[in-house]
């Protein structure tokens, strides 16, 4: 995060009165999290905050402390400033027609050969290991008071996009910031029952029901979820979080990937690298996007089409 960057966020947040903050859309915990802990610090300070998403908390998000503030109803007003956090641009949101002063990014993904938007101001930093991350700076530098509940927020946003601390996005900073959060009240075993070990019993018996579909060839491993086993189960697509994990947990596995029937003919692609192979470049060539260790994308075809066109280009990833 540059200095002079910073200081123009500053000054624009300290100038300003009505914030308007919105995310992507199938929103995770960073995306919400930031979202939430973002507002909560802007109205310590007295401003007036709208925070929008155009798909709901997910259920396994709703212990967030002011989870409920996150609104799907769109504003009629005109706001002075607009956050996008966790997503670089507005496409991302699935949201139109807001009306703002000026934009600003919070964000870590890889922009690749995106163009960024002038009039906006950006905090774009991919080496954040989450979204959150940068929003506990932001913070900070506001000298806003961390409480439980911003902290709460927080912290499951970098636990979840590290992987509980796990993946090569774990640096000395984020597990910094987390111990700053843990002693500013986040509860990492009270955040962690919720996150890991709160799954529906539906969940397990989608997950029984996609393992027999697991794929290995050479170095890539997938996994399929078809709509006929979200029927089965009466789940939805929030039941699929980390299923993608299972095929990158393989022996010999470099690139994971997760093909999801969204709907006839429509899939959407997760895609995990172990390390050696940018999967956000892969993802970006079929419209989509990401981090270089984990990527999404849409698809439209059979499901034999669609793998072959990922499969494909995962393969000559893999060769280059
Ligand atoms: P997931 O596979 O868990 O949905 O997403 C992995 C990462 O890729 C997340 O950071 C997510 O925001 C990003 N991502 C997933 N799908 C898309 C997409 O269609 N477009 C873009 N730009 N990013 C995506
Ligand atoms: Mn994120």
């Amino acid at each position: 995060m540059t200095t002079r960057i910073l200081h123009r966020l500053l000054k624009l947040i300290k100038t300003n009165k009505k914030f308007l903050i919105v995310s992507h859309i199938s929103p995770e915990s960073d995306a919400i999290g930031s979202s939430i802990a973002l507002a909560l610090g802007l109205k310590k300070m007295g401003k007036s905050v709208y925070v929008l998403n155009r798909d709901p908390v997910p259920d396994i998000l709703k212990f967030l402390p002011s989870a409920k503030i996150v609104t799907r109803k769109i504003p009629s007003g005109k706001f002075d400033v607009m956050f996008i956090v966790d997503c670089p641009n507005m496409e991302r949101t699935g949201l139109k027609n807001l009306r703002a002063k000026i934009t600003v990014t919070i964000d870590h993904h890889l922009l690749l050969s995106q163009v960024i938007p002038k009039q906006s101001l950006n905090l774009i930093d991919p080496k954040a290991s989450a979204t959150g991350e940068l929003v506990y700076k932001l913070l900070h530098s506001l000298h806003v008071t961390i409480d439980k509940a911003i902290a709460t927020n927080l912290y499951t946003a970098i636990l979840t996009d590290t992987g509980g601390f796990r993946y090569s996005n774990t640096t000395p900073e984020s597990l910094k910031i987390a111990s700053r959060l843990v002693a500013a009240g986040a509860d990492p075993w009270e955040i962690t029952k919720e996150v890991y070990e709160n799954f529906s019993f539906n969940r397990l018996r989608l997950v029984s029901l996609c393992l027999p579909t697991i794929e290995k060839k050479g170095k890539i491993t997938s996994i399929t979820v078809t709509r006929d086993m979200f029927k089965k189960t009466k789940t939805s697509i929030e039941d699929t979080e980390s299923i993608v994990d299972f095929p990158r947990q393989i022996k010999g596995s470099e690139v994971a990937l997760l093909f999801r029937e969204d709907r006839k003919n429509l899939y959407k692609i997760s895609l995990r690298s172990k390390g050696k192979v940018n999967v956000a470049k892969i993802a970006k060539t079929f419209g989509g996007g990401g981090h270089a260790n984990a990527a999404g994308c849409k698809l439209t075809g059979s499901l034999t089409e669609v793998k072959g066109k990922i499969f494909k280009a995962v393969k000559s990833a893999i060769k280059n």
